[in-house]
């Protein structure tokens, strides 16, 4: 099962993809991750890659795709993968089909993760991540249980650099311009479900297990 998961920041898509991961063994492959790798190596990718990052702009198509191609190119013959932030537009996710055809390889479902502004603003200001294992807290919604420590690993928490209220604003903006065409771009391929996202994180996922036939 080969899944690509669409919503605006906020949506979800990284938490719900560390679930489906967990849940059906899919390989995660996340460009924001991947690039942020990059910038934490200091890499030319990542240091080209970091001012479009922190203004909260897509990074060129062909930096993003160099970095793709790279992990779909790992990836065994297993229960398949999970794409989270990938495609952001549709020279995107035109490159993706033609990429995944030349490997006999193809999506089955796109999940869209459907969610309002409000509640985008007020998820992603109060987001907290671990440095050390990449878990993924709030300090409202689901707080560690010691303030800045990672319930999981003892790592320390912090805050994305691109998810204060200015630059999540930005984000949106570039969502609505230029990844929201997508939706329309998948229903006509009739591998589009659309999923409620402003539930809590387990009524939205029971919701996306249903889309998938697995409840
Ligand atoms: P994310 O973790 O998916 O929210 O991505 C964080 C940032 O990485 C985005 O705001 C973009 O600057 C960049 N990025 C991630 N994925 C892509 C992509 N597919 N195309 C262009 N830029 C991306």
């Amino acid at each position: 099962m080969n899944i690509v998961l669409l919503g605006a920041p906020g949506a979800g898509k990284g938490t719900h993809s560390e679930m489906l991961v967990r849940d059906f063994g899919l390989k995660h492959i996340s460009t924001g991750d991947l690039l942020r790798a990059e910038l934490k190596k200091a890499s030319p990718v990542g240091l080209e890659a970091k001012s479009y990052m922190d203004k909260g702009s897509l990074v060129p198509d062909a930096v993003v795709m160099k970095l793709l191609v790279g992990a779909i190119a790992g990836i065994k013959h297993g229960n398949g993968f999970l794409l989270d932030g990938f495609p952001r537009n549709e020279s995107q996710a035109g490159m993706l089909e033609e990429e995944l055809a030349s490997r006999n390889m193809n999506i089955d479902r796109v999940l869209y993760l459907n969610v309002s502004k409000d509640v985008v603003i007020k998820r992603l200001t109060g987001r907290r991540i671990c440095k050390s294992c990449g878990a993924v807290y709030h300090v409202f919604n689901m707080p560690p249980k010691r303030e800045g420590v990672c319930d999981k690993c003892g790592g320390d928490l912090y805050q994305r650099p691109d998810d204060t209220e200015e630059t999540v604003l930005r984000r949106l903006e570039v969502y609505r311009k230029e990844t929201e065409g997508l939706i329309n771009y998948y229903k006509t391929r009739k591998i589009l479900a659309e999923v409620n996202a402003d539930l809590s994180r387990d009524n939205t996922y029971g919701l996306i297990l249903q889309k998938l036939g697995k409840k």
